[in-house]
């Protein structure tokens, strides 16, 4: 028997992301807020229609300056999308603030507008929701949520690069938008992110920040005479370097190509999969569009998922479980409860999407999955619950 790999993610970098890098090389600066960065983060700007954009290194970096751009201080609560990669209840910990984790609408797996509503207190300061596995969440709601108690909202865009709500491009949805350029994101420079922001202070501020509290090293040097930078305030450093930023710079002008090619395969696996009762397929609300970062099939509970999971790796197809309930996790121990993400925690299993996927690919995994979930149905389950 022969067994092809299909990875469940892989990156779409090629020859042109190594020309790009080879032109860094001869350019001799290879370090951050040089001229690749610059370049990139006009783009951005342009591209989102966002008053800044600042390119820093991986969406993490962007969440944890988000929080301390907006002065999230210890005592303060910001709400969270419960259900997701936990970076955002990471960033809220970072500033010694309390992430309240709120649950999720079980269609979407995007954080329950209700839910936020009912978790506002005299505490809370913002709001983070995530474009869950590259699906906006409801940011007209939220916005109206946040608007009645004066919060925030920032938007974890990390997997929704591409995608739209109301027309409008994922990450530009809220007042901060921070994204990923991941390796398993859909447009990737190895590691790398981005903070966009409406407001032109919020972004001189984030990339001060993201430079240790001072200027383009880069900019000063251009300079004539002996300028020495100064500390202004606090910094990390944060910065994407300009072999990331080049890389980038070419991502940006294929991200058509590649969105098209995994919405294609995510169009093909919902023709393929849909209408079945031990499984169901993702639902995409008309008023916006996915970016695909993840193609997740919600297994009915009489599946064991391990087994199927177990089946599909044996036969060299990529799979996994996709985001946590960050609530369960020991980092993030709190009274709360959410069960709908708690549910989408146990019962998501993510199958391969990428750009490189073929046609047979796609159909060979669609096989090997619906055969792996006939041959792991718990019947008594079924059986006990008939009686
Ligand atoms: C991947 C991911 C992140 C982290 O992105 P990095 O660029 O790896 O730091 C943050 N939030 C969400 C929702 C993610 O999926």
């Amino acid at each position: 028997m022969t067994t092809t790999r299909i990875d469940l993610v892989r990156a779409s970098l090629g020859e042109r992301e190594l020309q790009a890098v080879a032109e860094v090389f001869r350019s001799g600066w290879p370090a951050g807020q040089g001229p690749q960065g610059k370049a990139l983060e006009t783009r951005l700007k342009s591209l989102y229609n966002v008053a800044d954009a600042v390119a820093v290194s991986n969406c993490g970096a962007a969440l944890d300056l988000a929080m301390a751009t907006l002065g999230v201080s210890p005592g303060d609560e910001v709400i969270v999308a419960d259900y997701t990669f936990p970076a955002p209840a990471q960033s809220v910990l970072h500033v010694g603030a309390t992430p309240v984790l709120v649950d999720v609408l079980a269609d979407t797996g995007t954080i329950d507008p209700e839910a936020v509503q009912a978790a506002v207190t005299t505490r809370t300061v913002g709001i983070i929701a995530v474009d869950t596995l590259g699906l906006p969440a409801d940011y007209d709601e939220l916005q109206k949520i946040a608007d009645r108690h004066g919060l925030f909202v920032v938007e974890d865009a990390a997997c929704a690069v591409g995608a739209t709500y109301h027309g409008k491009p994922a990450g530009s949805l809220a007042e901060i938008g921070c994204l990923s350029f991941h390796g398993r994101k859909g447009l990737s420079s190895g590691e790398g992110g981005a903070v966009l922001t409406a407001d032109p202070d919020r972004g001189q501020d984030v990339r001060r920040r993201s430079s240790f509290g001072i200027g383009s090293i880069f900019e000063l040097g251009q300079v004539v005479g002996l300028p020495i930078p100064e500390f202004t305030g606090p910094g990390h450093n944060y910065k994407l370097s300009d072999i990331a930023a080049a890389i980038l710079r070419v991502q940006l002008d294929r991200m058509d190509e590649l969105l098209a090619r995994r919405v294609a395969v995510a169009d093909r696996y919902t023709e393929m999969l849909d209408g079945q009762d031990l499984w169901t397929v993702p639902r995409v609300p008309a008023d916006r569009t996915h970016a695909w970062q993840s193609y997740m099939v919600t297994l009915d509970p009489r599946v064991d998922r391990a087994a199927v999971a177990t089946d599909l790796r044996a036969q060299g197809i990529g799979c996994g479980h996709g985001a946590w309930a960050t609530h369960t996790q020991p980092a993030f121990a709190t009274d709360r409860t959410c069960p709908v993400s708690a549910d989408l925690f146990r019962r998501n299993l993510a199958i391969p999407m990428h750009a490189e996927l073929s046609v047979s690919d796609v159909e060979k995994v669609v096989q090997a999955f619906v055969q792996a979930v006939r041959t792991n149905v718990d019947d008594r389950t079924q059986a006990g619950r008939l009686r």
